[in-house]
């Protein structure tokens, strides 16, 4: 078992003794971010890329800093292809808007999955809805892995974009996103990946990912919230017009019109999220200094130790992958006759934080035949003491509910 134990230390928030188990919805942030962010808002803080003085010039030298650690870290040849957003969220918006309405028309085709979180879906449906174009969806196999049979056969010239998540935030599933890329790349369309479940947990290349796209938020991956990722290859932000207008976007504006500041920074409209960026750069070094092969490692050891323990308990049924190469370190169950926000308050009661409901997936919830599900998470601050307390919760539930 990879032994990450030595870093519990760094985050003060589970000294109570919970035994967290929410990392997929958001992760905690250990001493170094906390302090890189408090030291760099005690001595260096101003607005970035505005002040000819010494602060400003300080500010955007981190924010800039940042920019580089985020291309090196998912191996981006330029860093010019890194744009800083709100989080995934805006990535993918950043995307649907900003490229899609310029690039779809009447009668094309969108792709995306069955397994998509709302922030990869919502988005396109709008953009589908103002361009005319259908947005179609690859379904799922009966054990949680993306049919690729099906993704072969919808693909076809119409289709302009492929849009995929990099890990499923209810199954765990990790499609073979290189083979999907080369699969679109072959019919001409573009290539997005959600990455907000990958990217924290496993070692990302970018250009290995094949992907145009690739959208991340910094709160999963150790660091704070406000702050994402969209990296995206430099010929299909060329194609991209900025999805939000404003101050520092703009190379020139007129009292009736505006031209574009170089890529990045016309998709940074506004006063961009400058301390965030320094604690991601933070949370970064602090990832790679574990490193990353190492924390998919452990995060799939608790997972495949998980998986084994739950068949056990009386009356659960795990949803997604059972073959851990499919997979990544997120469990979703249900309990029979048991309602999953039932479970959730029960293990509450024992210490044990696990998310309940939809997990921002109704689509994929109501293909799998649920409303709910439990869903435990593993991170770097996790080990096998975690998985006791949460089968023991879960067997307590048990007991309470009469499944047996
Ligand atoms: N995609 C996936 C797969 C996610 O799990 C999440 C967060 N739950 C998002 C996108 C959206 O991320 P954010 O809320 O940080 O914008």
């Amino acid at each position: 078992m990879t032994d990450l134990s030595y870093l519990k230390a760094d985050f003060p928030i589970l000294d109570n003794g919970v035994h967290f188990l929410d990392s997929g919805a958001s992760s905690q942030k250990p001493i170094p971010v906390l302090e890189a962010m408090d030291r760099f808002a005690r001595t260096s803080y101003a607005n970035v890329h505005r002040g000819a003085y010494k602060l400003s010039v300080a500010s955007t030298e981190a924010y800039e800093a940042a920019r580089r650690r985020v291309a090196d870290f998912i191996g981006a040849t330029d860093e010019r292809e890194v744009i800083f957003t709100r989080g995934a969220t805006t990535s993918l918006n950043t995307v649907a808007f900003g490229w899609g309405l310029e690039n779809l028309t009447e009668g094309d085709r969108i792709l995306a999955t069955e397994m998509e979180h709302h922030a990869n879906l919502v988005p396109w449906q709008m953009v589908a809805k103002r361009t005319g174009a259908t947005l179609d969806h690859v379904p799922i196999t009966d054990d949680g892995r993306l049919d690729m049979a099906v993704l072969e056969s919808k693909l076809g010239p119409d289709v302009k974009v492929v849009t995929v998540t990099g890990m499923s935030n209810v199954l765990g599933t990790i499609p073979d996103v290189p083979r999907i890329a080369e699969l679109a790349h072959r019919h001409g369309a573009r290539m997005v990946v959600d990455a907000a479940q990958l990217v924290p947990h496993t070692s990302v290349d970018v250009n290995q990912l094949g992907a145009d796209f690739v959208a991340f938020s910094s709160h999963k991956m150790l660091g704070p919230t406000g702050i994402g990722v969209l990296w995206g290859r430099m010929d299909a932000l060329e194609e991209t017009e900025p999805f939000e207008g404003g101050g520092e976007m703009i190379s020139d504006v007129t009292l009736h019109d505006a031209t574009w500041a170089d890529i990045p920074h016309r998709f940074e409209a506004g006063t961009p999220p400058i301390i965030e960026a320094v604690g991601l750069h933070a949370a970064i070094d602090y990832l790679d200094s574990i490193g990353m092969d190492k924390i998919f490692e452990h995060d799939q050891e608790l997972t495949a130790i998980a998986l084994e323990r739950l068949v056990d308990v009386p009356g659960i049924a795990i949803q997604g992958p059972t073959d851990m190469k499919d997979r990544g370190g997120v469990v979703s169950m249900t309990m029979e006759g048991v309602h999953a926000h039932d479970l959730a308050t029960i293990l509450d009661e024992q210490n044990v934080a696990v998310r309940a409901g939809h997990h921002c997936a109704k689509p994929l919830m109501r293909s799998l035949g649920v409303t709910a599900t439990a869903r435990a998470s593993f991170y770097v601050y996790n080990e096998e003491a975690d998985i006791d307390a949460l089968v023991s919760g879960l067997r307590r539930a048990g007991e309470i509910f009469g499944v047996n």
